[in-house]
């Protein structure tokens, strides 16, 4: 699960991680108020506006049928302001949101921390995940810090430092310095950068986070340094152990039919295509969705109902499926193991009857026990619903009912 940027910094601050100073405002009044308080706190004079959306690459995005960025400068109140209203309730388009954007609904008001001294500011990359390989969190950090972490990936890969950290003995002191020193820091940064990656590693263990990427991590010219932007990806596995960071969850940032099935205890994920599959086992849906793109057709989502198939859940998935208006076909492949198939083919006869107004031709394979007797009740029921017992069958009708 994601949380925004301004929830991840609290979090991280709480930890004792340095973090670039903001408030959080949902209008450009309470934008320019929290500019006036974080001048009081801070002594800042400029202010840095950021927009908070799920997505990354906002300082080089831009608002729709605008040319204000997702990130700007604020040199005044009036900017505060001005920047704001051009934000707020907007869509924001940046290279991660894809072409449809994602709208604004707050701004994260931050003291500016750019602010020239006797030393340049200086950007570093830093972020802690799991090597899968290794079956141990990693610390990925490069001097290379800013905004595009990928191109330095691809362009000079020698630029990108990892630390490796043993589980039974935690982030230890001598790896800490390391870090420090690859990055080039001396004296007071030195020390200011092994206390951040110190506090950095502990709340990512402590909040049984999946993934922390903070880009980027900035030398002030006068040596603090502090988190600028933050991108905090917590386990839900593990969110059960942590209600407090549960409740950071914000579902108008998630896909509302996604949200709804979730609801249903529907395993659900939408997807490009015009066959909507309905599925029990999530292993059995990723073979649907292969063979469904083998004969031609492109799979609408991803559908476990999971072990009860009975007439309610399939009604509730196949009102799931046709939100989507994509969806010219839906494929039902269910293996009947303790459900039996006839149960269950009664149940989508029911399903289809109560709906009353499915217009799309449904395909239904039913294997397992009591196939036989299954596929006699979809043929029986009189409905637009076609059988089968191999899946390359019902594949085959998929198509044909396309063609
Ligand atoms: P992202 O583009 O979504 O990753 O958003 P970031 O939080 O990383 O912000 C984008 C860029 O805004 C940063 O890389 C900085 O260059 C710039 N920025 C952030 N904070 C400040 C600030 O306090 N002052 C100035 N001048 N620029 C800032
Ligand atoms: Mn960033």
């Amino acid at each position: 699960m994601n949380i925004h940027e301004y929830q991840g910094k609290e979090v991280l601050k709480s930890f004792g991680v340095a973090i670039q100073e903001g408030i959080v405002a949902d209008t450009p009044e309470n934008a320019v108020k929290a500019a006036q308080e974080l001048q009081k706190q801070t002594g800042t004079g400029w202010w840095v506006i950021k927009s908070q959306i799920h997505a990354g690459g906002r300082g080089k995005g831009k608002i729709k049928g605008t040319e204000q960025r997702g990130v700007a400068l604020a040199k005044s109140l009036d900017d505060v302001k001005n920047i704001s209203t051009n934000i707020l309730g907007n869509v924001l388009v940046t290279i991660q949101t894809g072409e449809a954007g994602k709208k604004v609904n707050k701004v994260l008001v931050s003291q500016d921390v750019y602010y020239p001294g006797e030393s340049q500011p200086k950007e570093f990359y830093i972020s802690v995940l799991l090597n899968r390989n290794t079956g141990r969190n990693i610390i990925m950090y490069s001097t290379e810090g800013g905004m595009d972490i990928e191109e330095v990936a691809h362009n000079t890969p020698h630029l990108i430092h990892k630390e490796e950290i043993d589980p039974k003995v935690g982030l230890q002191a001598f790896q800490a310095r390391k870090v420090a020193f690859n990055l080039g820091l001396e004296g007071t940064a030195h020390k200011e950068m092994v206390r951040f990656v110190t506090a950095l590693y502990k709340a990512y263990d402590s909040i049984d986070a999946a993934m922390f990427e903070i880009n980027p991590v900035l030398k002030t010219s006068d040596n603090k340094i502090i988190a600028v932007d933050s991108k905090v990806n917590l386990d839900e596995n593990a969110l059960f152990r942590h209600p407090d960071l549960a409740a950071l969850r914000d579902i108008s940032e998630e896909d509302a039919t996604e949200v709804e099935a979730g609801e249903h205890n529907l395993n659900y994920v939408k997807l490009d295509g015009n066959v909507g599959c309905m599925v029990n086992g999530a292993g059995l849906a990723m073979a649907t969705m292969d063979i469904i793109k083998l004969s031609g057709g492109e799979p609408a989502n991803f559908l476990d109902v999971g072990g009860t198939a009975n007439a309610q859940r399939v009604e509730q998935a196949f009102r799931i499926i046709l939100k989507d208006p994509n969806v010219k076909a839906i494929l039902v492949n269910i293996f009947g193991g303790i459900v039996r198939c006839d149960r269950v083919a009664q149940g989508i006869v029911d399903a289809y009857k109560n709906m009353g107004n499915i217009k799309v031709p449904i395909i239904v394979r039913l294997q397992g026990t009591n196939a036989e007797e299954a596929k006699s009740i979809i043929d029986q029921s009189g409905l637009k619903v076609y059988s089968a017992i191999q899946l390359q069958e019902a594949a085959d009708l998929v198509k044909k009912v396309l063609a």
